[in-house]
């Protein structure tokens, strides 16, 4: 496996280079709390930009308006845009939800939520989560009923991350009690403010909004609004949490090695009984380490990608790939906060705050990232179970 990037990709890093240059990212207003790592947060006029240079759409097949440019230049747009801190949090849920409606979406959803993440006016949250339905999510209790061209949705959803804040939900439900376990489900793309929806803040620890509970109250759809035919949804679902465990995380390799790289100055100006701290022979091993880690993040992630561009089958590949983004992200916040020591906790706005209070924040946030898209106990099943062929638990 070759991981250097070829000729075109080069030269399309150099032009995404050049476009960060001229649009600063600190200068776009973001309108929700970023992922944890001083980048990726959201933003819709940096998404709107990102939409101007035809980047949203560019590997989409050219029947649906988009450049058919190799998957690989997605990666190395979100590498250079998260080395650079920049606020492109929306951008993995647009391109998932992109590729699904491709594969599975009807003309409408082809025609219009399509042409409006081309232009970077649509944003998605995912209704999978209910109280009573995380890791079991088949245990949901949300239901669709069919009535003539329209469905019904009646439901409850927990944790939704930026709910507040997109334009649409997918929303995931039962549309059949009789049908085998997992057929009995069907995804739905549901724009905000539709009658019957009510969407209240959660929040979180570092004080901030990130979640969000929606409350479905006989919500109407159109059945167009389906992904796929009914009943399938969760096969819509699986791909979904594959393409989130990756799109989602990818961006983590370079996004901690700019945190790594913070810590690194941090070290090197910050002067301890009379020498930098940098001197320290636990600190520099640590921050040794804390490299390593994001160099086997950065290569794994590359793997999983090739196996994706080649159309290669993956049965556990993203769940192993997330469990070490998540663990190291939350490795180098704990090594931050021991570096910063006492002004670790202090918070942004805080006179005396160290690196703008993004360590606390990044250790904060990072506490939940082992949970969110299916907790890493899960998904190190997943792992034994389908990647080391160790017999299921009972
Ligand atoms: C930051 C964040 C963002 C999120 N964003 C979204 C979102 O946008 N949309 C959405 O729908 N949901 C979202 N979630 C919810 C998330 O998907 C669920 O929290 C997660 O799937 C776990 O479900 P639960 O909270 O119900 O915990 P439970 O499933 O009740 O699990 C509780 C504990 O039991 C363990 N456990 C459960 N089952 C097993 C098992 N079979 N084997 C071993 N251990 C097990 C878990 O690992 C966990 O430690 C988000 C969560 C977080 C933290």
């Amino acid at each position: 496996m070759d991981f250097a990037l070829t000729a075109d990709e080069q030269a399309f890093a150099a032009e995404v280079k050049r476009f960060l240059v001229e649009h600063p990212p600190e200068r776009f207003a973001a309108d929700g709390m970023d992922a944890g790592y001083g980048s990726g947060a959201h933003s819709r006029p940096f998404l709107r930009a990102l939409a101007e240079q035809g980047w949203l759409s560019m590997t989409w097949p050219k029947t649906f308006g988009g450049h058919e440019r190799p998957m690989f230049f997605k990666l190395v747009l979100m590498e250079e845009l998260a080395r650079a801190g920049a606020p492109f949090g929306p951008l993995p849920g647009c391109w998932q939800t992109a590729d699904a409606i491709i594969e599975y979406g009807s003309e409408r959803l082809r025609s219009q939520v399509l042409r409006e993440i081309a232009r970077g006016e649509a944003t998605f949250w995912q209704g999978f989560s209910e109280p009573g339905a995380g890791s079991d999510l088949l245990a949901l209790k949300t239901e669709a009923r069919r009535d003539g061209d329209e469905y019904v949705i009646r439901g409850h959803k927990i944790w939704s991350s930026h709910a507040g804040i997109s334009r649409y939900g997918l929303v995931f439900a039962r549309t059949s009690r009789e049908a085998r376990r997992s057929r009995g489900f069907s995804m739905f793309v549901v724009p905000n403010g539709t009658t019957g929806m009510d969407i209240r803040p959660i929040r979180s620890l570092t004080g901030d909004v990130y979640h969000y509970e929606v409350f479905l109250d006989d919500v109407r759809v159109p059945a167009e609004q389906r992904l796929g035919p009914e009943g399938e949804g969760f096969v819509a679902l699986l791909n979904g949490l594959d393409s989130d465990r990756f799109w989602g995380r990818f961006y983590k390799a370079p996004a901690l090695e700019r945190v790594l790289h913070q810590l690194v100055e941090y070290a090197n100006s910050t002067m301890v009984r009379g020498a930098p701290l940098a001197r320290d022979p636990l600190v520099r091993r640590r921050l040794a380490g804390a490299a390593v880690d994001v160099a086997a993040l950065r290569t794994l992630f590359y793997r999983v990608a090739c196996l994706l561009r080649d159309g290669a089958p993956i049965t556990y590949e993203t769940a192993l790939a997330k469990v070490l983004a998540d663990e190291t992200g939350q490795k180098i916040a704990r090594l931050g906060m021991d570096l910063l020591g006492l002004w670790g906790p202090l918070r942004a706005g805080s006179p005396w705050a160290k690196l703008d209070g993004q360590i606390a924040h990044l250790y904060q946030t990072t506490l939940g990232h082992t949970i969110a898209g299916g907790t890493n106990e899960v998904l190190r099943t997943t792992v034994a179970v389908r990647g080391l062929g160790l017999p299921a638990a009972r």
